[in-house]
């Protein structure tokens, strides 16, 4: 494959777009997932280094794939990680019903040292990350915080899926980018924790030949095919689980870059300040200067 064939054309179908699946023979569900403009549109509010841009994307199809779990369409999934010692300071990415946003504070200098796709604790230090799922319905909010350690954020993420759910889950997440083009794609697998309904709970069944034999399949995608443009998610399923008697299959959202930085937002959190405090923010021309880490841009707020 010539380094063009990847790029994306116009007419290209097949990005940022995310496939729900189940496997009812398996108790498996999945979600794969497939970014490229819009993850193009937010690595492009920033200018970073080839290690941070990589796990941003990263950071992003994990928190796609995890936000598209929420059954309702207004709650939010959110994947931070807080870091000390290495590279990064923060990462922030959420999920609202389709739209995806992120960013990476980070130290330039030691992010450029740790090359191209260093290892995970390599480029954090010490550090944590934290999974919330903001339920909209029942404003009911779950989290879980697991060590930023292992070679990558998938890693940490499977960790929080067998600690804090105690679901067996499998992830791959592939990254292809070259100068300003990057497509990203993943793949989640996990068992279903039916034992909710009072059955024995899954944790103690990472052997069970169901999951065992679903996470064999799940794992042998390989990165080149996740990244694949000229391969439907769809088909990449069938090859995956052509075995199976059968995999149901449902469309998730189109995905889209969404921040909620709008200067009606900022009034409405700047309204509840005393006014010597706003007399304080002020510029000289009468606005407030509101910084939008998402956006890497300030917005002028009347207020
Ligand atoms: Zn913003």
């Amino acid at each position: 494959m010539s380094s063009d064939d990847y790029l994306i054309q116009s007419g290209q179908t097949g990005f940022d777009r995310i496939l729900g699946f189940i496997i009812p023979d398996r108790h498996a569900r999945g979600r794969m997932v497939r970014l490229g403009p819009t993850l193009e549109t937010i690595l492009s509010a920033h200018d970073y280094p080839p290690a941070i841009k990589h796990l941003l994307a990263e950071a992003l199809v994990l928190t796609a794939m995890m936000g598209s779990l929420l059954k309702e369409d207004g709650g939010q999934l959110t994947l931070q990680a807080q870091a000390k010692g290495g590279a990064i300071d923060l990462l922030a990415c959420d999920y609202r019903g389709g739209e995806l946003r992120g960013y990476v504070s980070h130290d330039r200098e030691k992010a450029a040292a740790a090359g191209t796709s260093p290892r995970l604790e390599n480029l954090c230090g010490e550090g944590y990350l934290a999974i919330t799922f903001d339920l909209e319905g029942s404003g009911e909010r779950y989290q879980g915080i697991v060590p930023l350690e292992g070679s990558s954020l998938s890693e940490a993420c499977e960790r929080y899926f067998a600690q804090s759910e105690q679901v067996p889950t499998l992830l791959r997440v592939a990254i292809r980018s070259e100068g300003t083009h990057c497509v990203a794609g993943g793949l989640l697998v996990q068992h279903f924790p039916e034992g909710e309904e009072g059955r024995e709970r899954l944790h103690a069944k990472e052997d069970h030949p169901e999951w065992e034999h679903v996470a064999v399949m799940a794992g042998s995608t390989r990165h080149d095919e996740l990244v694949d443009p000229y391969l439907s998610l769809e088909d990449l399923l069938i090859r995956l689980f052509h075995e199976e008697r059968e995999v149901r299959v449902q469309p998730l959202a189109e995905l889209s870059r969404g921040c909620r930085c709008s200067v009606e937002h900022y009034q409405s959190v700047l309204a509840s300040f005393p006014e010597d405090q706003l007399a304080e923010m002020r510029d000289p021309d009468g606005t407030i200067p509101v910084d939008c880490a998402f956006c890497s841009k300030i917005i002028r707020v009347s207020a």
